[in-house]
């Protein structure tokens, strides 16, 4: 049992994708996990967008290293 991620924390990042920023959809899930620390890489099933679970993304977040 380790399931102490919460999905319905995370919401598909990918900005094309018809459920980007709604969580708890249920269209996130973990589809692979790597290293050390099973460090989790979450799907969203609605678009097939791959991404990190380190890159919890939240409302007003800064871009990262994207300088204009
Ligand atoms: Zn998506």
């Amino acid at each position: 049992m380790e399931i102490s991620l919460n999905l319905n924390d995370f919401f598909c990042p990918n900005e094309v994708c018809g459920d980007h920023g709604k969580k708890g959809l249920g269209n996130i899930v973990i589809y692979h996990k790597y290293g050390k620390d099973q460090r989790k890489l979450l799907k969203c099933k609605t678009c097939n967008f791959r991404f990190s679970e380190r890159r919890r993304t939240r409302e007003g977040t800064r871009r990262e290293g994207v300088r204009s």
